[in-house]
């Protein structure tokens, strides 16, 4: 059991939250070409490491928490809202 910790319920249990993928990845311009929306819709990286990722809240407020957890040992750095700068910690992040 992993507890994510939402900024506005606290720490809950990671059962009551849905992954929504990664939140380093930004919308292209419009007119940026097929290439670069293609790659927004269909192509992520797969970090070894610390990242920062969309969970969904579904089992409790509902809102959208940007989480920073490590790939490979699930440790969770911290949680904060959508607009909330997440800084990687110091280790930085794994090759991609
Ligand atoms: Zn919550």
């Amino acid at each position: 059991m992993h507890l994510i910790p939402c900024p506005w319920c606290g720490p809950r249990d990671e059962a009551e939250f849905n992954y929504r993928g990664d939140a380093t990845v930004r919308r292209p311009a419009p007119d940026a070409g097929v290439d670069a929306f293609y790659d927004y819709v269909y192509t992520r990286a797969n970090p070894r490491g610390w990242h920062t990722e969309w969970w969904h809240h579904a089992g409790g407020c509902r809102q959208f928490v940007k989480v920073v957890r490590h790939t490979m040992t699930h440790a969770i750095a911290g949680a904060g809202r959508a607009t909330d700068e997440m800084p990687l910690p110091k280790e930085g992040r794994a090759a991609e």
